[in-house]
């Protein structure tokens, strides 16, 4: 007898060893369609294994989260099937499951997006088959016999240790994988390719270049489209494009992964600085500033000489060696120490907009999300174990705060102790108590990823969703007991004992270039009136009209709006579409009515359009939009 527990805590009892396909029919025909794969002993395995003695099952249907991977694992085998019928001569390497969907790097002649149709073609063949997927294992000599025609298949085999080795076969076609699969090739219900790239064989210049294919799968039709309307509007909105065609960044040869500000993207820079200012005023942060190259003795101190060397420019001044500082931490210790504290200092809020280079990869560069250069919206927080709590609820309400202006959603993850770490067991305690309980006074839910914290310290990261839904980590809080050891930090308490300080490294926007990035893409470019880099464009009828225009706009300057003249030559109708294009929120229009009446014809880039708006309400209205720093302005 087999007693096979399900979920629910029923067991069913067969006597004979039966396949997760088997036990899923006996339970009802609909679920074994539905059926992927099995959890077998907690273990992800094909629905088609046997289970031959007591265990516990869990059937994995198209509606778990991972029957997705292994459905998606399963198309990559389909995708490399079709290729390999349609390029007799390709050669397969590894084909794993990334993020939304998975890729297959295969050495064969160069393709484009345009030879995707007759791939997708073939591939459509090998769905509508069926083909069941079949798990063998063999042996390793075995394995190198069968693939002695395939160089890549061969090295990776041979760094195998002996045993046994899986292969899965469906129709003419095997490879060697560990699994699991979906029962039949019909399961990958719909299936795209989306882009092709080249790659090294192992990530190794020296070696062979492949083609990288990647593809992405679904079992509904919906949820696939759904993810292509994504894609299309994450292009439409990519910050890169965006920023050249509103002239706000650009990135030179000269310079490769440091970005240059345009007037346009500094009037978006210093408006998010300004608001970044006011709230850390409000919220009883004081502002230092330090130098970016310190020497050599300085990051030996901080440790960062022998454990961040890689990613630090250097340089030499009168013989010294110096760095070009990654982060702003030292600095901010030298800072402290300059004078010496008491506990009536504490807590001490000390915030800095650095500047700091990081040598990255020329590969990784990627527009403002990945630089080399970038400013950190920085803060030390200087303070006594019992203020932990108070002062991490302080920055998770600023974080609120600063994220909620933007309208931009965010959820938090605590990491806490690593398996190496410094510091003891009642010190890691007090931190993460600390994190723990002002999380739980701020009372919302967190994810909690245990060991993931730095060794140094816990950390709560936050993570903000825009409106695509995508999620970036920018704001991060990290407790830090490491720094005020290394540059031994003090302060004198009640007690007339000097003691050490707990310290606190915290960035709410994280690198403003990235965060600026993000912003224009969850803007789509449409930023809010304090943010816009031009608030409302002039648009006079005729000639005769722009001198009358210029005299408008210097009434606005003087009210501190952001304004420009369009008085070219062009049609109205054609300098309206331009402004709106340009996504400019505010479009009026000047014609002899206007000039007589001294109003306005405010157009919003809804395009709806108010008449009669007199100079001073306009003006009133604007500024106090700007001044809340609102979202939207919602007209007159
Ligand atoms: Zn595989
Ligand atoms: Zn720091």
């Amino acid at each position: 007898m087999i007693n096979i527990t399900l979920p629910d805590g029923n067991i069913k009892s067969f006597d004979q060893a039966i396949s997760g396909l088997d036990l899923a029919r006996s339970i009802s025909e609909g679920l074994a369609r539905n059926c992927v794969a099995m959890e077998l002993d907690h273990r992800l395995v094909d629905l088609n294994a046997r289970i031959d003695r007591d265990a516990t099952v869990r059937l994995v249907t198209t509606k778990d989260p991972e029957a997705l991977q292994v459905m998606r694992h399963s198309a990559a085998h389909v995708m490399a099937q079709a290729i390999l019928r349609l390029y007799k001569d390709a050669k397969l390497t590894i084909g794993p499951v990334v993020e939304d969907g998975f890729y297959y790097d295969i050495d064969m002649p160069p393709v484009s997006e345009e030879d995707f149709p007759t791939i997708e073609a073939e591939i459509q063949k090998i769905i509508k088959a069926k083909l069941p997927l079949r798990r063998r294992e063999v042996t390793k000599a075995e394995a190198l016999e069968f693939y002695r025609n395939e160089p890549y298949k061969l090295e990776m085999i041979q760094e195998l240790p002996d045993g046994t080795i899986s292969v899965y076969e469906q129709g003419e076609f095997t490879d060697l994988c560990r699994g699991p699969h979906v029962p039949h090739t019909g399961l990958v219900k719909a299936i795209k390719l989306l882009k092709v790239s080249g790659a090294y064989w192992r990530a190794d210049p020296t070696r062979a270049q492949l083609q990288r294919i990647y593809g992405t799968a679904y079992f509904d039709k919906k949820e696939l489209d759904a993810y292509l309307t994504f894609l299309e509007e994450a292009k439409r909105r990519n910050h890169r494009k965006i920023g050249q065609a509103l002239d706000l960044f650009s990135f030179h040869d000269e310079a490769p992964g440091m970005p240059f500000f345009h007037p346009k993207g500094m009037v978006i820079w210093n408006a998010l600085l300004e608001y970044w200012r006011s709230e850390h005023r409000a919220a009883g942060y004081v502002e230092t500033k330090t130098p970016i190259i310190l020497n050599r003795s300085l990051w030996e101190r901080s440790g960062h000489w022998e454990n961040y060397r890689e990613n630090m420019y250097t340089t030499s001044i009168d013989e010294t060696e110096y760095a070009i500082k990654p982060m702003n931490c030292p600095g901010g210790m030298l800072l402290y120490n300059r004078k010496p504290h008491s506990y009536r200092d504490l807590p001490l809020r000390a915030a800095e907009i650095g500047l700091v280079h990081r040598h990255e990869l020329s590969g990784v560069l990627s527009g403002l999300f990945r630089v080399r250069a970038f400013h950190q919206d920085d803060a030390h927080i200087f303070m006594t174990p019992e203020q932990i709590e108070q002062e991490i609820l302080g920055v998770l309400r600023l974080v609120e705060r600063i994220y909620g202006a933007f309208g931009l959603g965010f959820h938090l993850e605590l990491s806490t102790r690593p398996k190496k770490s410094i510091g003891t067991d009642a010190q890691w305690e007090l931190a993460t108590h600390g994190l723990k309980s002002a999380l739980n006074a701020y009372g919302r839910d967190y994810k909690l990823n245990e060991g993931d914290g730095a060794f140094y310290g816990p950390k709560i990261d936050i993570h903000i969703k825009d409106a695509l839904g995508r999620t970036w980590q920018c704001g991060t809080i990290q407790l830090d007991m490491s720094l005020p050891e290394r540059f031994n930090l003090h302060f004198v308490d009640r007690d007339n004992e000097r003691k050490r300080p707990i310290m606190i490294h915290r960035v709410i926007y994280g690198s403003i270039e990235r965060f600026l990035g993000i912003l224009v893409e969850h803007f789509a470019g449409r930023f809010p009136l304090w943010m816009s880099p031009v608030q409302a464009v002039l648009l006079p009828m005729n000639d005769e009209l722009s001198a009358y225009a210029e005299e408008v706009k210097s009434r606005f300057d003087a009210a501190g709006l952001l304004t420009e003249v369009d008085s070219r030559t062009e049609s109205l109708n054609r300098k309206v579409r331009e402004a709106q294009l340009n996504q400019v929120p505010l479009t009026l229009t000047l014609g002899a009515k206007e000039k007589e009446s001294g109003t306005l014809a405010v157009r919003t880039l809804d395009g709806k359009v108010t008449y009669g708006i007199t100079h001073e309400r306009f003006i009133a209205a604007v500024s106090e939009n700007i001044r809340q720093r609102a979202i939207s302005f919602d007209g007159f």
